[in-house]
């Protein structure tokens, strides 16, 4: 299967994405984490990444665009099918991802697209931390970890986004009603989308997903 997942910051993606790899075996292919690990590797990518990440901007498109290209036409991805998780973000981005995808004579099955209220992610977003080594995301209220800063499942430090700061949040929101919210659109028009209300758990989200994809 190859799926997309597309909705504002902090509506629960990546934890989507990890439970339709664990049921499906499609590869989680997630440009916001990928980032992540290019700036913890310091390369020139991730300063450069960087620089726009913490201000809650884009990273520019053609960047962007080659880093995913070269995951999604692996061999290893061709085989296993692929959920993508923060791409494509911008109207530009889909259409590079339909030419890479009509080069391999391949086709999208789902575009599933998250949906919640502005005030829904800025309360998640605010006392979200994830574990630096095995990606568990916690949350200081709603989902705390036993152990102060240390991860339930597999005792690794956990750490706070230095984008999930309030004006940073707020400028994320921004780009993705004025960017990705017309990506949605972009595929409204075709069969693939599944528009899904992201308000309840994660386990409820996963079943009308998983619904949906029947
Ligand atoms: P979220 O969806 O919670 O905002 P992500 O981890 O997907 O977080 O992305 C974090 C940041 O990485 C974005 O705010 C943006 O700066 C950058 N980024 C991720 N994906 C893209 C993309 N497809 N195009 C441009 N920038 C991106
Ligand atoms: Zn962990």
């Amino acid at each position: 299967m190859r799926l997309i997942l597309i909705g504002p910051p902090g509506v629960g993606k990546g934890t989507q994405a990890v439970l339709l790899q664990e049921k499906l075996g499609v590869k989680p292919l997630s440009s916001g984490e990928i980032f992540r690990k290019e700036i913890e590797a310091e390369t020139d990518l991730g300063r450069l990444a960087k620089s726009y990440i913490d201000r809650g901007e884009l990273v520019p498109s053609g960047i962007t665009i080659e880093m995913m290209g070269k995951r999604i036409r692996a061999d290893e991805v061709r085989k296993s099918g692929f959920v993508l998780d923060g791409f494509p973000r911008t109207i530009r981005q889909a259409e590079a991802l339909d030419k890479m995808l009509d080069e391999m004579d391949m086709r999208l099955d789902k575009v599933i697209s998250l949906e919640v209220d502005d005030e829904v992610v800025i309360e998640r977003l605010s006392g979200r931390m994830s574990c630096t080594k095995c990606g568990e995301i916690y949350h200081l209220e709603a989902k705390p970890p036993k152990r102060e800063d240390l991860c339930d499942k597999c005792n690794g430090p956990l750490f706070l986004r230095s984008d999930d700061k309030p004006e940073t949040i707020r400028e994320r929101l921004k780009v993705f009603h004025e960017n990705t919210a017309p990506v949605i659109e972009y595929y409204a028009g075709r069969e693939c989308l599944l528009r899904i209300n992201a308000e309840g758990d994660p386990s409820e989200v996963f079943q009308a997903i998983l619904d949906g994809c029947k």
